[in-house]
């Protein structure tokens, strides 16, 4: 363990740059107990850091204490057994390498520099989430490190209630050192950007042609106005487009077979829909620095002509730099875990949307909040909340019971009370041990 004074990894988001006093910087799951031990007999307030991609930015602090887990990013595949350990620190791409090196995966998110432990403890959606479930559905055990500075192993037989609220419930029960993965064959996919024209049309046909393919295919569509890039012919530049972005994960021909209604459903702008290794899906994202940003994240049970219109309508209207409406398609092998199974119960929710701007200037962000509160408001035109928690922004306590439905609040805090009782893991979407103010 080292203790340095600045941090190890970079937060994702400029927005939430900070400075905490000290970054303990932990290689085992014993240093993070020790970590752990003195933050409470020194009353420090604590944030654990895995790859850094915290939306709400709850892995930046100011003051307290940083638990940095970049160092504990190992990772061993036992191709045989098909199943991968991994440390609390490792990012996707380190995961994603080691596996496919065997021809192996499992689910992550849809890219590679997310950490591991952030997205599958809140759920983890990405590119085989409709074929093989959330990455938190292929988790097959877990150590964690308690509030109480214990190494716990938890899995479907011991701390069975540990292993439950893990499993979508974020970093509220304590640090994961380790998390234990099943793998899934997959030697290549058929997959890549799909440039569409952004027409009410073409928005409506393609969630509708997501939602009839088979499991195999999952993706997310863009609804974006197209920037100045060299594939996109400069006449579409600033068009409203859809950059779908499509994975197949099964064999080419039966592939081309799957993306044909979405090729059908107006002359592709681009069409880079390929067979390719898995890997190849995580190019190196564009650096876009963000300064600010204003997002909100929903499910929806219904998305017709009159949701793809306000899609339009909305994009249209936005004054940012940049505006994007993110939809994802649901079900598959993430909807049949029944909803207790996990912390995670939004399984019967047909579809995920996320829109959201960045922009420059600080002063404009009631005019950006207020475009991303109404235009999430136009699309769920059922009412009925939910969201996911890995998707976030610093958006209050009420937002935070949207992401556990029915029962499972209740369950959650339960199990909070009994590993985390003073509420030492509160700099995350928090589950108060007890009502009121944490
Ligand atoms: C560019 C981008 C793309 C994304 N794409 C996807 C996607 O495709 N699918 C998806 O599901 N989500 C996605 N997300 C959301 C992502 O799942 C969350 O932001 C997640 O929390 C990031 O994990 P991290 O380890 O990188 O973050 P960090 O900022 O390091 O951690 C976030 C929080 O997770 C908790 N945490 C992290 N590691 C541990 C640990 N080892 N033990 C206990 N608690 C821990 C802590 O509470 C911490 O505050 C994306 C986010 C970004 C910024």
């Amino acid at each position: 363990m080292s203790t340095q004074a600045v941090a190890a990894r970079e937060v994702f988001n400029a927005m939430h740059a900070s400075q905490p006093d000290e970054v303990v910087s932990c290689s085992t799951a014993d240093d993070v107990a020790a970590a752990i031990k003195r933050a409470r007999e020194e009353n420090l307030r604590v944030a654990v850091r895995a790859g850094g991609h915290s939306i709400a930015g709850l892995s930046a602090i100011d003051g307290g204490m940083l638990i940095d887990l970049a160092p504990m990013n190992g990772v061993q595949v036992d191709p045989e057994r098909k199943i991968a350990k991994v440390g609390g620190g490792a990012l996707w791409s380190e995961l994603d390498q080691a596996t496919q090196a065997h021809g192996l995966a499992t689910p992550g998110g849809v890219v590679s520099d997310t950490g591991v432990a952030g997205l599958t403890l809140g759920g983890g959606y990405g590119w085989l989430r409709r074929k093989h479930g959330l990455s938190s559905d292929n988790v097959l055990e877990a150590e964690v490190v308690t509030a109480d500075g214990r190494v716990l192993h938890t899995d479907a037989d011991s701390h069975r209630d540990l292993f439950w609220a893990i499993r979508g419930g974020g970093g509220n029960f304590g640090v994961a050192t380790r998390l234990k993965f099943r793998l899934h064959e997959l030697a290549s996919i058929v997959g890549g950007m799909l440039l569409l024209p952004g027409s009410p049309e073409v928005i409506e046909g393609l969630v509708a042609a997501a939602e009839a393919a088979p499991e195999e295919l999952s993706g997310i569509a863009n609804v974006m106005v197209a920037p100045p890039l060299p594939f996109i012919p400069a006449a579409q530049h600033g068009q409203l487009v859809v950059m779908a972005l499509l994975a197949y994960a099964g064999d080419a021909e039966a592939g081309e077979r799957a993306l044909a209604p979405f090729r059908a459903l107006a002359d592709p702008i681009a069409d880079m829909v390929q067979p390719m290794p898995y890997a190849g899906l995580f190019e190196p994202a564009d650096e876009i620095e963000v300064v600010e940003e204003s997002a909100r994240s929903l499910f929806l049970d219904r998305f017709d002509r009159a949701a793809a219109e306000a899609v339009v309508e909305h994009l249209r209207a936005s004054t940012a730099s940049m505006a994007v409406a993110q939809l994802r398609v649901l079900g598959g092998a993430m909807a049949r875990v029944p909803a207790e199974a996990t912390a995670f119960a939004h399984r019967d929710r047909r579809f995920m949307a996320a829109v959201g701007c960045v922009y420059e200037d600080a002063a404009d962000r009631p005019v950006h909040h207020a475009w991303a509160d109404g235009f999430a408001a136009a699309l769920r035109r059922d009412g009925r909340p939910g969201v996911y928690v890995n998707f976030l922004s610093d958006e209050g306590p009420e937002r935070v019971r949207e992401a556990y439905p029915g029962p499972t609040w209740d369950r959650l805090v339960e199990v909070k009370r009994r590993y985390d009782p003073g509420n030492l893991f509160r700099l995350n979407q928090n589950i108060p041990p007890a009502p009121g103010p944490a």
